[in-house]
């Protein structure tokens, strides 16, 4: 490709609305352009580079058996697959079997904020396998399980797989990502904070003491109590009031040292939706605002992390104003509705496999695996029994992908392509604008495609300074440089973008050259 040619140009500098170093990269290499918001048009490198991506996907699928398809979009999926299968597997014989597709998806939540890492309409891969039982899906989990670890692989993004309710999600670690994961230091545990557990810490056992009633004034805050009675954190019962939808209060209550996470506390009562309780709420369940607790409430459901039992004598709100109780106990003197995990891990939190510190880094999803599941077709088993079919699902966000690959390979200059994904594989320049120079060029761009390389010709009448820019921008593994002095000396300048070093080879080592650098 000519560069003169090449449809999109290279940006100075990224729009202000670029935050993120890929967005700003993929805009200012010409890769990518905003169409609407959260929208992009890939421009032709980075079509190339999505293609790219594409082809791996392909490669890795079919080698397992996928074969490729395209549903309709105006559907929803679930119903295109389930008419797919009624039509087209009827018998055990065609089980299991494995399709995928790679389509425009759109994303119901949107933020602009991340550019292609949350584009609202984006290019995913899709794969579906059909079994006879759940059993068969879990047998073939770790081939589809590899097949996408190789992809990422082959793109040479960093991930790590972490476990979820019914599969995995393969997360890309880095500044852009806008969930927060909880990694152990030392053993591979990981998970979304929202579902992170730990090892809590227990405290020293003690003998339960009677209850007794003390006074605590302006002691509102956990902080504020511990300090004017002297007393560790863990050694505090701290309660949150919340309201469902319908208006029934929730008392969550767990040690004074951890915090509740909302999430495992709307799992654990199986509900969506939870809102904090207005002052009114938690007086009409017998609490006081500030100085609340479990104890002597009426018509209030009460979700108790485990870590009530992890301690004694605990220091509690009263429900009177400006007193709390000293020495509460789990369950003498409150029982929990729910008593289980609504804990938030926290990096320092030891891992509840090896014990080891947590650490906290954010992070996307940039694929997810899900097991078993059944979509209303069935097929005639052996002996010609009608039974479910059972589905396994497994998509990857390729947009996604090629951001968080920018997120990982970039210099200060620009865009660090892996070659298995890069839009070209050889960057020709040629400076001076003399007829000789730019003739051998066009010889040695000849020369190449024909070798079947693809190669981005840099053939414009531009500075050396403008031309090495876009090259560092753009990303192209290896960087070929033609001028006036490298051609007195029958010679080429050659320069892997990963590299600060530059050398000069002799035309005729061009081709043993160039093989060694793809070897
Ligand atoms: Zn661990």
């Amino acid at each position: 490709m000519r560069m003169s040619k090449l449809f999109g140009h290279t940006l100075r500098q990224a729009p202000s609305e670029a935050q993120t170093t890929s967005h700003q990269l993929l805009l200012r290499a010409g890769m990518i352009r905003p169409s609407a918001p959260g929208i992009y048009t890939y421009l032709p490198l980075g079509r190339r580079v999505l293609h790219n991506i594409e082809e791996i996907v392909r490669q890795e699928m079919e080698a397992i058996g996928g074969q490729e398809l395209l549903m309709p979009l105006t559907l929803t999926s679930e119903e295109v697959v389930g008419d797919l299968c009624r039509q087209e597997l009827a018998s055990y014989r065609q089980l299991p079997t494995l399709i995928y597709q790679i389509y425009p998806k759109f994303r119901d939540e949107y933020r602009a904020r991340v550019g292609l890492m949350d584009a609202q309409e984006f290019i995913a891969t899709e794969a579906l396998s059909f079994h006879p039982d759940a059993e068969d899906v879990n047998g073939f989990y770790p081939q589809i399980y590899q097949a996408y670890a190789n992809i990422l692989q082959a793109c040479q993004l960093e991930t790590i797989a972490v476990e979820t309710e019914d599969g995995h999600e393969f997360i890309v670690l880095c500044e852009a990502g806008r969930h927060t994961f909880i990694l152990c230091s030392e053993c591979p545990y990981a998970a979304h904070v929202e579902e992170a557990k730990f090892a809590k810490p227990e405290s020293p056992q003690e003998t339960e003491r009677a209850t007794e009633k003390v006074a605590t004034p302006d002691c509102t805050t956990m902080a504020a109590l511990a300090n004017y009675l002297g007393v560790p954190l863990d050694k505090t019962l701290k309660v949150v009031f919340y309201a469902t939808k319908e208006g029934e209060v929730i008392i969550a209550a767990i040690r004074g040292d951890l915090n509740i996470n909302e999430t495992k506390l709307k799992n654990a009562l199986g509900i969506a939706d939870l809102y904090t309780a207005t002052e009114r709420e938690i007086l009409a369940v017998g609490a006081v605002p500030g100085y609340g607790s479990p104890i002597g409430v009426r018509g209030a459901k009460l979700v108790a992390d485990d870590s009530v039992l992890l301690g004694c004598n605990f220091v509690a709100g009263a429900n009177q104003d400006g007193y709390h109780l000293l020495n509460v106990n789990y369950p003498r003197d409150f029982q929990a509705d729910i008593l289980t995990d609504i804990a938030q891990a926290q990096a320092g939190h030891a891992c509840h496999r090896c014990r080891s510190p947590l650490t906290e880094t954010p992070g996307i999803e940039v694929g997810h695996l899900k097991g078993s599941e059944t979509i209303g077709a069935t097929y005639l088993d052996q002996s010609g029994k009608a039974r479910p079919i059972v589905m396994g699902s497994y998509g990857l966000d390729l947009a996604r992908l090629m951001a968080a690959v920018v997120e990982q390979h970039h210099d200060q200059k620009g865009i660090v392509w892996p070659a298995p994904i890069a839009p070209y594989q050889i960057h020709l320049v040629v400076l001076g604008a003399n007829e000789e120079i730019v003739a051998k060029a066009d010889e040695i761009y000849a020369d190449l495609e024909g070798l079947g390389y693809q190669v981005l010709y840099d053939d414009r009448n531009e500075s050396a300074g403008v031309k090495f820019n876009d090259a560092d921008l753009i990303g192209v593994p290896l960087r070929l440089t033609l001028s006036r002095r490298t051609l007195e000396e029958n010679a080429l300048e050659v320069k892997l973008r990963w590299q600060e070093g530059r050398e000069t080879i002799g035309l005729d080592e061009l081709r043993d050259e160039i093989k060694r650098h793809r070897a």
